[in-house]
């Protein structure tokens, strides 16, 4: 028995939300779910988009599923990290059939540092112009390696590569590939190499398939995690993780996607992939592959998909769909 914080939020969270507990009931694991509030409906009711009430839900599971927050979805999320030292943000790159991939049988992660380098927030303005400081600590950099081994080890993935620009930032991304190879010493069996981030860049358009786990800083982070998203195309589709020492949070990679919101026309694969990662997260992956091939082969035949990728079901319809295909083993 798993306790999951659930916080569906805000216009299209609401309803991948559901589908994808739809999909998870039909496992034979059980979920304690607690449900808790976030995001611009929530502010708009009890003044705050986060209420302490749900950091401590969230604090008391050992994992949240998160749909969506509107406007206040920077300050959530930051904030949880934040309460949560969530100091990883995992991006699968992961090419499903059926779908606008520019590329088949694509399947890497990037490991993302999340607590510093250019992104703590300490900026400010000088005579000419402005100045941002970039933090990298021993501390941090060793933890977010470890992790990338660990994640490479226990998903039965066999090499790591670390993104720097360390030739130009001698000192920081210096310090980022040293510990980088001081942390690989302890992982003999995991192939190792590094790579120049902007080469990295023009390698995901060139031949991604050579990428396996990525671990890198921050900023470089964020932008290769989008770019990796355009090569897998279509926000319906894309999840993500922040993990923490003690916790983990599962949301897709798109928002409450007002337009379409209320509609019941979303496509829940993003949430479901989320949902995918939190069961690999409690290591149950026997479950993780249940949903994941189930889904592969509703979008393989294409039949029951949302508009996003072509089809006319609708969300509930989709899940329902997948539902059936995990019932049907
Ligand atoms: P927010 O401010 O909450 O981020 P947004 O307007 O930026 O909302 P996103 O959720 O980021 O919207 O998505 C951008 C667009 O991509 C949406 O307007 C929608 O048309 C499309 N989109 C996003 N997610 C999905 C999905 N799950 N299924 C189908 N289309 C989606
Ligand atoms: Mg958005």
């Amino acid at each position: 028995m798993y306790k999951i914080a659930v916080i569906p939020g805000d216009g299209i969270g609401k309803e991948v939300m559901e589908a994808t507990l739809h999909v998870l009931d039909a496992l034979e694991i059980e979920f304690d779910y607690t449900f808790a509030d976030a995001g611009d409906e929530c502010k708009a009711v009890s003044g705050v988009p986060l209420p302490e009430e749900t950091i401590d839900i969230v604090k008391e599971s050992q994992a949240c599923l998160f749909g969506a927050a509107g406007e206040s979805a920077a300050d959530v999320i930051v904030r949880l990290r934040q309460e949560l030292e969530l100091y990883v943000n995992l991006r699968p790159v992961k090419s499903y059939p059926g779908t606008k991939a520019l590329f088949d049988n694509l399947d890497f992660v990037i490991v993302r540092e999340n607590t510093e380098d250019l992104y703590i927030g300490l900026e400010e303005e000088t005579e000419e112009g402005a100045t941002a400081l970039r933090v990298t600590t021993r501390n941090a950099v060793e933890r977010i390696c470890k992790f990338a081994f660990d994640y490479a080890d226990e998903n039965c993935r066999n090499k790591v590569t670390a993104v720097h620009k360390a030739n130009v930032l001698k000192k920081t991304d210096g310090l980022f590939k040293d510990i980088f190879y001081k942390v690989a010493e302890d992982y003999k069996d995991i192939e190792t190499d590094d790579r120049y981030v902007d080469a990295t860049a023009m390698f995901f358009i060139t031949n991604p398939q050579m990428f396996n786990v990525i671990v890198t800083t921050n900023l470089f982070g964020d932008i290769l995690s989008d770019e990796g998203a355009g090569l897998v195309g279509g926000l319906g589709l894309i999840p993500s993780a922040n993990i923490g020492e003690n916790s983990g949070l599962f949301e897709p990679v798109h928002g409450s996607a007002p337009d379409i919101a209320g509609k019941n026309i979303a496509n829940p694969s993003a949430m479901i992939l989320s949902a995918v990662m939190m069961l690999d997260y409690l290591k149950e992956h026997g479950a993780a592959r249940t949903v994941e091939n189930a889904l592969v082969e509703v979008l393989s035949e294409g039949k029951v998909v949302t508009g996003d990728i072509g089809g006319n079901a609708s969300t509930m319809e989709m899940a329902s769909e997948i539902r059936r295909k995990i019932e049907e083993k």
